[in-house]
């Protein structure tokens, strides 16, 4: 079992298996003049294959798959394919942004993804394409409809993003009248790849529930599942329901059971913090599986005790203007 030094447990991977993406989403990178990883900096699917079977054996128990955009990278489905496959690992899921996974998804109910999270910060062609520069709302959608057919459990997940879509929330919040999906709106973060970034958060969980609670007064809260990071609420009469997730604010770290990945192998045991230990140069320098094994348990100990004191400590290569997409959300 791996545990840190404040006792938490922690058997969550996010691996993030390319910086590359086919959108260019405001709030995680420019839309221009981004220096994507070479191919011999991001590790192969051989050495994440390697490494994620060596952290199932230590602990980890759930693995979600992001990026970048975990679709446009070549070989992904036979990739997760092999990945689903794992001795011992309970829970494989994937983030995407849904621009090129309808035609996949009968083939991820096959091989056991029971749930994806498909981000999706507006219904609105225009808005869609101001926020995403890419017009490619259709296909999303077309995503969401097929994930829904093959009843795989769909968190679709929304930035809120002041004077760009907060009109887009109720819109949101109404589809869980009658589809059967969580609709989670998330405090926008600073990591857009841009130094110059404000630091400060627009609308935080606490307007936008009011927000909800004006049109939708006898919402009520819901018990959160062990380890959500997100606030969760019901609507009387829906079918779905609505998720805040404070990221900025950081109020879930108590509880946090997770580490994360990045393309480069850079181990982070804390999404505010810098990188703790380069895996993919361990495994190149011929490491062991039990020199890896003790490698994670040393770093997995030193986790820091929440969002706040990791970025206060983070003075590595991955700062908080890193773009989202290197680290994996
Ligand atoms: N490309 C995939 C997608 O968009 O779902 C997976 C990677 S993306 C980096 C993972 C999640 O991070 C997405 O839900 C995205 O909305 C979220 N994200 C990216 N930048 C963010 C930011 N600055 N603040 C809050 N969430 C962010
Ligand atoms: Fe791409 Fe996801 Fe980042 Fe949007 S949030 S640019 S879809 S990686």
């Amino acid at each position: 079992m791996l545990k840190d030094k404040h006792g938490r447990t922690i058997n969550y991977l996010r691996l993030a298996v390319t910086d590359r993406c086919n959108l260019r989403c405001f709030y995680c990178m420019p839309e221009e003049g981004i220096d994507w990883l070479g191919r011999e900096e991001l590790m192969s699917y051989e050495e994440m294959l390697h490494l994620c079977s060596v952290f199932v054996k230590t602990g980890i128990e759930k693995i979600r798959i992001t990026g970048g955009e975990p679709f446009v990278r070549k070989g992904f489905m036979p990739f997760l394919t092999k990945l689903s496959q794992l001795d011992g690992l309970q829970q494989l899921t994937i983030t995407t942004n849904g621009v090129l996974t309808a035609p996949f998804v009968p083939e991820l109910k096959k091989i056991g993804v029971r749930s994806v999270n498909l981000s999706l910060d507006t219904l609105d062609r225009n808005r869609f394409f101001a926020i995403t520069r890419r017009d490619e709302l259709p296909s999303v959608l077309e995503t969401l409809e097929q994930l829904l057919h093959h009843e795989i459990d769909v968190k679709l997940n929304a930035v809120v993003m002041e004077g760009k879509n907060t009109d887009d929330i109720l819109p949101l919040v109404a589809l869980t009248k009658d589809l059967p999906i969580s609709v989670r709106f998330i405090e926008e973060m600073p990591f857009n790849g841009d130094e110059a970034h404000a630091k400060s958060l627009g609308w935080d969980h606490v307007q936008i529930l009011e927000t909800i609670k004006e049109k939708y007064p006898a919402i009520y809260k819901l018990v959160d599942p062990p380890f959500s990071t997100s606030f969760n609420y019901q609507i009387p009469g829906h079918k779905g329901n609505v998720g805040i997730i404070a990221a900025y604010t950081r109020s879930f770290c108590g509880t946090c059971n997770r580490i994360r990945l990045t393309p480069l192998g850079d181990l982070k045991t804390c999404l505010y913090g810098g990188s703790v230990l380069n895996f993919k140069d361990l495994l190149r320098s011929g490491a062991t599986e039990e020199e890896i094994q003790a490698a994670l348990y040393k770093a997995v100990n030193q986790k820091d005790l929440n969002g706040w004191v990791a970025e206060k400590n983070n003075t590595g290569r991955s700062s908080l203007s890193a773009s989202m997409a290197t680290i994996g959300g």
